[in-house]
């Protein structure tokens, strides 16, 4: 018997309705752990080249890691992979919650789907019991009544749901998956993929807790976490959740502002998580076994813009996108956006970039009135933003099923330099973190297979002058020690990227939350991390190990992308990104230089055992035990 995991996969022909389980062997499960790692092993063999993301040759993977499930913070989390319909290279996304742990305890690891049903279906998955369902009863509804409506059928209000919305069954591209109603796997469109499959949910209960290889190490780990709370000024996340964080961006200047022009949002403290919990905090809120509790409840009774607290609440990346990005100080009406997103199921981050990005084109005459339906899409103009919203989640009016294609679809249709207006990577738009600002953040941005990501490597005041001794001792634990300038791209500096874009990478295949388990700011460190898997698996796991777990997933996604005709031209910023900043404050005038780029990623790809052309080699492949995915490499 394994510890930490159950060693079964489930495989769904969605086709057919045939399941099976496999049982892969103890080497599989070490070399992969987990999470996108092992998703790409299924994908990159089995989904073949040029596959429409939307047919039914692509895969749709579903996996916890070996760890998920163990009781102590930050390892309830699921990632989702298939080939994306948003850039058409690999798809990636991760979400926290109840789901995750529960997944596990209902007795598998992972599930693989395959084809496409012939009518709208839900699985269940019961005490490792599973079964395909008729969901045509549910389509339509929002994701709140669709969530208690399956917990009634499986007579068990302790099932958790993970579930496609109606902005999916619709085609809306930004799609993602929703469970608990108010966690997403949000990025890259992995909700249109699942729809496109005719599968509207998951649920799954369960009661088969994997053992554990060394428990009293875990309960060592876990009696650690309550004063690493206390001494870690980074836990503020804690209290404050990731909105905590919106009037730190705005002091440096990297709160995008009027769709990335400027870098500081004069209204950033009425969109702050002070703010937030001053007035429309209901309760904090957390994920199966986390001390940390950063999720926020809102709830708004009164007024135009209301927030029920089934939906959760904002985030700082939805402040930002539906907040400054739009030049909207107004939080109730955010909360709504945010509340909408999640009834619909999309991606915030996406959505509200997108509308931003229309904000921008009609400021600038490339859209009309004739365009919007006659809605004044000023910044700033939060009716129209919340009306945009809708039609985008319906595909209704005018902009609806226009921007519900993204931006960068958009711009290629509007044309009369709409791309100017874009903040999108591999088609992705940008989170709420500039990297004019974050130097090392612009190369990621541009060189993270699947688009635009904060959450893939460690951010530049990390490892500049001034870190605080605590931050700078866990990163001397995976060889980083030497801090550099502020807005930098050092060699020095590309090497903090990689190194930490590894480390984020493996906890996306150990599916760990970056609050709990990053390189740096938090609750534990690297060295902790690798003690925790040890704890867990019993294997004698190092931190160097991990890295190479994270390198290793990189190059997979990079082999897949590569196959498709990815390369070097694709690793590219946005325009706007070189241009200087406008506004005010520390950022004002800062851009980034196509040389300073250049440089960063042939230093990058040499790092990383990539081509010039940012192709992994064989012989990398070999290093990292996967010589198998050669044969994937363009010729
Ligand atoms: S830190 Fe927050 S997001 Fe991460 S596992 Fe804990 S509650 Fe969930």
């Amino acid at each position: 018997m394994p510890y930490g995991y159950n060693g079964k996969i489930l495989h769904v022909d969605l086709t057919t309705g045939k399941m099976e389980v496999e049982t892969p062997p103890e080497p599989f499960y070490r070399k992969y752990m987990g999470g996108s790692a092992m998703a790409l092993h299924y994908i990159l063999h089995e989904v073949p080249k040029g596959a429409d993301p939307l047919g039914p040759e692509n895969l749709l993977t579903i996996f916890d890691s070996v760890v998920t499930g163990a009781s102590i913070s930050g390892q309830s989390r699921i990632n989702v992979n298939a080939k994306s319909p948003m850039s058409g290279g690999i798809g990636d996304s991760q979400a926290g919650g109840f789901f995750p742990a529960e997944f596990k305890f209902a007795g598998y690891d992972g599930v693989v789907f395959r084809g496409k049903s012939p009518k709208w279906i839900y699985l269940t998955i019961i005490n490792g019991e599973a079964k395909l369902n008729d969901a045509s009863h549910l389509l339509g509804k929002v994701t709140g009544e669709v969530d208690k409506l399956l917990k009634q059928e499986v007579s068990d209000p302790k099932a958790q749901v993970m579930q496609v919305g109606p902005a999916a069954e619709i085609g809306v591209r930004f799609s993602g998956i929703v469970n608990m109603a108010n966690r997403m796997n949000g990025r890259t469109g992995m909700g249109l993929v699942m729809a496109s499959k005719n599968l509207k949910a998951i649920v799954v209960r369960g009661r088969a807790k994997p053992a554990i290889a060394d428990q009293k190490a875990l309960a060592e780990l876990n009696r650690a976490g309550p004063p690493n709370m206390a001494t870690n000024p980074d836990m503020s996340v804690g209290t404050l959740g990731t909105a905590g964080v919106v009037m730190f961006q705005n002091m440096l200047g990297t709160l995008p502002t009027r769709n990335y022009n400027e870098g500081q949002f004069e209204q950033a403290e009425a969109i702050s998580g002070e703010k937030l919990a001053e007035t429309i905090l209901k309760q904090r809120d957390t994920c199966y076994a986390c001390i940390v509790r950063c999720k926020r409840v809102v709830e708004i009774t009164k007024g135009k813009y209301t927030a029920d607290p089934l939906y959760g609440g904002t985030e700082y990346e939805t402040l930002g996108t539906f907040g400054s990005y739009c030049g909207i100080g107004n939080l109730a009406a955010i909360s709504h956006a945010h509340q909408i997103c999640d009834m619909y199921g999309v991606d915030t981050i996406s959505c509200g970039a997108t509308i931003a990005f229309a904000m921008e084109c009609y400021e600038k005459g490339i859209i009309t009135k004739e365009d919007t339906g006659g809605i004044d899409l000023r910044f700033g103009n939060t009716d129209a933003m919340i009306e945009v919203l809708k039609q985008i989640v319906t595909k209704s009016g005018k902009l609806g099923p226009v921007l519900a294609e993204g931006s960068a679809r958009a711009a290629e249709l509007w044309g009369k330099g709409a791309d100017e207006c874009l903040v999108t990577c591999k088609n992705e738009e940008s989170p709420a973190h500039m990297p004019q600002v974050k130097r090392s953040l612009a190369l990621i941005y541009a060189v993270n297979p699947f688009g635009a990501d904060h959450q893939s490597s460690e951010h530049d005041p990390y490892y500049e002058e001034g870190v605080a001794q605590f931050n700078l001792d866990r990163l001397k634990e995976m060889g980083l020690g030497e801090p550099q300038p502020a807005r930098s791209l050092t060699p020095e500096k590309v090497r903090f990227a990689y190194l930490t874009q590894c480390f984020y990478s493996m906890m996306d295949s150990l599916t760990l939350c970056q609050f709990v388990y990053g390189p740096t700011w938090g609750l534990y460190g690297p060295n902790d991390t690798a003690r925790m898997v040890k704890a867990v698996t019993g294997w004698d796991v190092t931190v160097d190990e991990l890295i190479e777990l994270g390198h290793r997933r990189i190059a997979l996604m990079r082999t897949f992308n590569a196959r498709e005709g990815f390369a070097r031209k694709d690793d590219k910023l946005p325009k706007k990104f070189f241009k200087p900043l406008v506004g005010v404050g520390p950022s004002a005038g800062v851009a980034l230089t196509h040389e300073e780029m250049d440089t960063a990623l042939d230093e990058y790809y040499k790092l990383a055992g990539f081509t010039n052309q940012g192709i992994p080699t064989p012989k990398t492949l070999k290093q990292l035990d996967i010589q198998w995915a050669a044969e994937y490499l363009p010729t």
